[in-house]
């Protein structure tokens, strides 16, 4: 069988899909006492029995109308369009998913290789039978590999190989490979390496608390046991970190990488050295990248009952390659834009035949993704690349939502002088009363010393704007797209292209003004900066508490749909956090948790709170 991989202009015919308006008892299941994953998790810090958490059904009912906070937590609250609605139908999400991503690539020693492309892409099975036999070259599979892994475009990892040769060009699956157990059940890069990956994931473990405590937590108790956990992520040390823990709760796993560049040869190997089955490597070829997926869900004596994926592309190949393991699966769990895009349009074609949970759309995933990792890797981004001093630079952020808030902030703190465009009224007032200048692009380009693009839409920075911008000015982007600068009008003759580090470039006009293009337009802190542990370890802890949720379900709590995550999950993941600082929560008391209409133990807030 061939793969195909086909553009997105045909993904983006497919007719936006919108989340279900669900009553709030389907949107919000409830994890209930008896639930796994809040029982597992033990008490959040300073507060609440996370024993005791009650359906919503069973919150004390609101107080009548006009009789304070409560009246807008009344049950007539739940007829208010839900969260999920709400982001579903928000134009910045379609953009996401109609907008063209085309993506330069960089070999490792930072050279331009291919032109701007489309990354938005679905994959096509042409048919039934697969055949693994392309062996593609080194160069091969470099340029093969190029035309997959869309999620890497809207999911994390703070990949860094410290120990990766590239000198051993033998593919993994030509080497026969052993952990000191005997076990040959993976296809690491270099079992050797798996000592040097064990401490990676040992500093990992240090900042992913929530799941280091949900161990502790399931010594006795084994929310997992039984499920068979087939998964598809990045490999990192932070996903090293939840699948031990998953094997902690009584799981089984076995794993194959999302991304084909993003995998830590050394981590892999720490993994497959401590008996998990783990397939990847990094620089995969596309025929690696399907072959991997295929070892995890094509084994003798095991199958699945439930899919942990990053990017859609396990779930779709059991889709297509083997749908009787549906007849097992419990549940799916989906990470990625991407891949939650998929899933509502099959749960669309009514083709969704087990439920799934929608992770990417958490609000703690959301904060942390957006704002706080934003804030933080900004400075890290521009550093490693330019090795800038941000004080005093004048510095103009486009876009003022979750992304652009963190840029700025973080860039205010560092004492430059900031200034903000937007469209919004609504964000653009908030820009204002945090003490930014909302300006227009035009009337600050000459000045600038930094441009930042974050507002997830296309042409913001234009041509006319390079051609004003003064000598030196640093240009990136934040924003999902590569679209947001208009990089392709910069490859013009009379425009020279000099490559001064990797993702570094100086594009210089023909009277000798340059400007320092970094990444390509692409992602800047995706690109150049590392995302903090702590933010994967929202994520992980989100991923690890909706599988033990959808896997003790009991039958009927979950149709076959696309899920949001129950708020009070969400809540559960903030709260296992709280320790790390120091940090100690206030509990309501019977009577004010009367007076708001809320269960004590929360949720604390309705679906449609904006945080
Ligand atoms: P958002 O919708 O909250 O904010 C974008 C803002 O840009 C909005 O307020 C919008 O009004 C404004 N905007 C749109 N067009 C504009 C224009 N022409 N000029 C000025 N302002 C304009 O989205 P967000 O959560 O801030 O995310 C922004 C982008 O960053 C998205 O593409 C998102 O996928 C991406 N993202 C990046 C990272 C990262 O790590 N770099 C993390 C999360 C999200």
């Amino acid at each position: 069988m061939s793969v195909q991989v086909v553009s997105a202009a045909a993904a983006a015919k497919v007719p936006e899909v919108e989340l279900k308006d669900l009553s709030p008892s389907e949107a919000e299941p409830q994890l209930g006492l008896s639930t796994a994953a809040v029982s597992a998790m033990g008490p959040p810090a300073g507060g609440g029995d996370p024993e005791a958490p009650a359906p919503a059904a069973e919150r004390p009912p609101a107080p009548g109308p006009g009789s304070g906070p409560a009246a807008a937590l009344s049950p007539a609250a739940g007829k208010v369009p839900q969260a999920s609605a709400m982001k579903r139908s928000d134009p910045h999400h379609q953009h996401q998913r109609h907008r063209d991503g085309g993506e330069a690539l960089v070999s490792p020693d930072g050279t331009v290789t291919e032109a701007p492309r489309t990354v938005k892409k679905q994959i096509q099975f042409a048919d039934q039978k697969q055949e693994f036999n392309k062996r593609p070259t080194k160069i091969g599979r470099r340029s093969l590999s190029r035309s997959i892994s869309q999620s890497s475009t809207d999911s994390y990892s703070s990949a860094a190989s410290y120990t990766d040769s590239s000198d051993d060009e033998t593919s993994p699956r030509d080497k026969q490979q052993k952990n000191s157990k005997g076990s040959s059940d993976f296809c690491v890069k270099n079992i050797k390496q798996a000592e040097f990956g064990r401490r990676e994931i040992e500093i990992a473990e240090q900042e992913m608390p929530a799941l280091m405590a949900l161990r502790k937590r399931a010594q006795g108790e084994k929310p997992l046991a039984g499920a068979k956990i087939v998964g598809c992520t990045h490999i990192t040390a932070q996903t090293a970190v939840l699948m031990e823990t998953l094997g902690a709760l009584g799981a089984q796993c076995r794993w194959a990488a999302c991304n084909i560049y993003s995998t830590l040869n050394e981590v892999a190997a720490a993994l497959a050295e401590s008996g998990f089955p783990v397939f990847a490597w990094k620089g995969e070829s596309e025929d690696d990248f399907w072959w991997c997926i295929d070892r995890c869900v094509n084994v003798e004596g095991w199958q699945p009952n439930m899919i942990l994926d990053d990017g859609g592309d396990l779930t779709h190949w059991i889709y297509k390659k083997y749908p009787n393991m549906f007849k097992k699966i419990k549940g799916i769990v989906e990470e990625s834009v991407t891949g939650v895009h998929r899933l509502y349009q099959l749960s669309k074609a009514g083709k969704l035949c087990v439920p799934a949970m929608n992770v990417n759309d958490s609000v703690t995933k959301q904060k942390f993704d957006n704002l706080y990792c934003c804030r933080e890797s900004i400075l890290d981004g521009l550093k490693r690349t330019t090795d800038m001093m941000f004080g005093g630079k004048q510095v103009v952020v486009c876009g003022y939502g979750e992304v652009g808030k963190g840029c700025c902030a973080a860039l205010k703190a560092m004492g430059s002088i900031v200034y903000v465009t937007e469209i919004d009224p609504i964000c653009a007032l908030q820009a204002c009363m945090d003490g930014f200048r909302l300006v227009k692009l035009n009337e600050v380009i000459r000045q600038v010393d930094i441009v930042i693009t974050c507002t997830g839409n296309k042409n913001v920075v234009t041509r006319e704007h390079l051609d004003r911008m003064k000598n030196s000015c640093i240009v990136c982007n934040m924003g999902h797209s590569n679209t947001e600068i208009d990089v392709a009008s910069l490859r013009t003759p009379e425009l020279t292209w000099e490559r001064v580090r990797s993702q570094v470039d100086h594009v210089i006009w023909p009277d000798g003004k340059r400007i320092v293009l970094l990444a390509e337009g692409r992602l800047l802190n995706l690109s150049c900066s590392t995302v903090p542990t702590f933010v994967l370890s929202i994520t992980a802890t989100t991923q690890a508490l909706a599988l033990i949720e959808l896997y003790n379900a009991p039958e009927g709590r979950y149709k076959q749909d696309v899920y949001l995550l129950p708020k009070k999950m969400d809540e559960y993941v903030a709260s296992l956090h709280l320790p790390t600082f120091d940090a100690h929560l206030t509990e309501l008391t019977d009577e004010q948790a009367k007076y708001l209409g809320l269960n004590k133990n929360g949720p604390f807030k309705p679906n449609y709170y904006r945080y």
